[in-house]
């Protein structure tokens, strides 16, 4: 089954049972203070769960863009090294506000997955909350246990605690607890040897878990005790690149037509194949998994810069630039070439890609252009450091300058020495950061104190910029 077709049948299959479909919300959240990204399906949401407004349409479902690099949710690290996270990806999700409950959402979950999709009921586990026996004091989801109970056998329902299985929107608010699926995928020889109720994703790469479905059913009040919600809700995200996995009998979301017209259009630029080496590999998929979370930031308006969610998205790019470059051998921008595939792939679903196809390529192109300019020069430099170093930590100081005058942001260069088997003192690299931050700001308090009015018969000449962590970039001219 196409990627394409098994969107559209959970569309479908939501629409069948009366819930609206709504678009994805932007992936830039501009209005949220608490949030630089969509990072699940029901940000956009947040405010009905909160009871500040209520929702018109009370069953929903959509597709959501998320991308999880920052704040609470935080994957990029994974990204690359596991064949199941990604930066951006989407979540498919249906939603009751104050409509129906476990029953439902329970029951529709498990019909979909078995009858819609046809996934062997015999490989799916799923999770129920135990309990608790904290403050909260409580007790096993019984609801849940009982609904599930009635559909598969009991040996297939795991008991999950707190930190898996009960799910708060913040230290306030509402929350409830929560129910996973998991989809066996290894081979049948495997599955003989132990159990797949043995096992979740976290103890075996292909017992993967693709759905979660949570049950809103309390409020945390300010002094930490929780209160039954008068409305329950239903908030649910299935992992839209791990659902196709599954259904198109691939071992990683990687191999599924949302990723392979990608994988074949880097191995044809960059000459590299898959499945030689693991280097090339994980180099492979992460600049398959990073170009769609650059465009995608892009299209919704995102653009990478200095600062902030600009800098979040910088850092991305030059991730996959740098991995590109040291693994794959790519010397020249290659990464905007790779736009025009993303958009047969995803341009129907995501009109917005085909819309900003001009601007996402060229500021792609530019960024790399930028960056390939000091990349090597800096590698050349790490390299140097590296082995002028006795111990196995490397001088904060040396990574600013990695910073300060090549453009390394610091996750790229911990995770280069992390290959190389180092790591990195960021107490001191945070330490000459702050230093050149007040430096900048004492400049600037001077420039702006000594100002003077240059003449138009006053000659100048331009010295360079100071590139702060802020926005502000000072002009530095000196008179002549
Ligand atoms: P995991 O334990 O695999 O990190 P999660 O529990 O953090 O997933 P949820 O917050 O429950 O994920 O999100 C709902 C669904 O979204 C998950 O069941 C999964 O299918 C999918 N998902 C979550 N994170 C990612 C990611 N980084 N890349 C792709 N899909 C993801
Ligand atoms: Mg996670
Ligand atoms: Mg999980
Ligand atoms: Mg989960």
């Amino acid at each position: 089954m196409t990627s394409q077709k098994v969107r559209e049948q959970f569309l479908n299959f939501f629409k069948n049972k009366e819930h609206k479909i709504v678009p994805s919300a932007p992936l830039v959240i501009k209005n949220d203070p608490t949030l630089m990204f969509t990072n699940a399906g029901m940000n956009q949401f947040k405010e009905f769960f909160l009871g500040n407004s209520q929702a018109k349409e009370k069953q929903v479902a959509d597709t959501q863009k998320c991308l999880r690099v920052s704040g609470k949710h935080n994957d990029l690290e994974e990204v690359g090294k596991d064949t199941y996270h990604h930066t951006m990806f989407e979540m498919l999700g249906n939603w009751s506000f104050g409509a129906y409950f476990k029953k439902e959402a329970i029951e529709w979950a498990w019909e979909l997955l078995t009858e819609v999709y046809g996934i062997d009921k015999d490989s799916l586990y799923v999770t129920v909350f135990e309990g608790s026996d904290d403050a909260d004091n409580l007790e096993l989801d019984k609801e849940a246990f009982e609904f599930w109970k009635a559909i598969l056998p009991e040996e297939r329902i795991l008991m999950g605690n707190k930190k898996d299985n009960f799910w708060e929107m913040g230290d306030q608010g509402p929350c409830g607890p929560c129910s996973e699926i998991h989809v066996d995928i290894r081979s049948e020889a495997e599955k003989k040897q132990t159990p797949g109720s043995k096992l979740v994703n976290k103890d075996h790469p292909q017992v993967v878990e693709v759905w979660n479905l949570v049950f809103i059913q309390y409020n945390r009040k300010a002094n930490g005790e929780l209160e039954d919600l008068p409305e329950k809700h239903i908030d649910t995200g299935m992992g839209f690149e791990r659902l196709c996995m599954v259904l198109q009998g691939v071992q990683s979301t990687y191999d599924t037509d949302i990723f392979t017209p990608l994988t074949r259009e880097i191995e044809t630029i960059t000459g590299h194949k898959v499945g030689l080496t693991e280097e090339v590999d994980i180099a492979i998929r992460v600049v398959a998994d990073h170009i769609r979370a650059v465009s995608f930031a892009i299209a919704d308006g995102q653009l990478p810069s200095n600062t902030g969610a600009g800098y979040v998205i910088r850092r991305i790019l030059r991730r996959a630039v740098r991995y590109g470059f040291t693994f794959l051998d790519a010397k020249e921008p290659f990464l905007y070439r790779l736009v025009k595939v993303l958009i047969e792939i995803m341009g129907k679903a995501f009109p917005e890609l085909k819309s900003q196809r001009q601007l996402i390529e060229n500021v792609i192109k530019e960024e790399e252009n930028s960056f390939l300019s000091t990349l090597e020069q800096g590698l050349v430099l790490l390299d140097s450091i590296v082995k002028s170093t006795s111990g196995k930590t490397i001088d904060g100081d040396k990574a600013f300058e990695l910073y300060d005058t090549f453009g390394f942001p610091i996750d790229l260069t911990s995770l280069i020495l992390e290959e190389k088997g180092y790591e990195l003192d960021t107490a001191g690299f945070e330490k000459a950061l702050q230093a050149q931050k007040d430096r900048s700001r004492k400049a600037s308090e001077i420039s702006k104190a000594d100002w003077t009015v240059l003449h138009a018969d006053s000659e100048q000449e331009f010295v360079g910029y100071d590139q702060l962590e802020t926005e502000v970039k000072l002009v530095k001219y000196r008179k002549v």
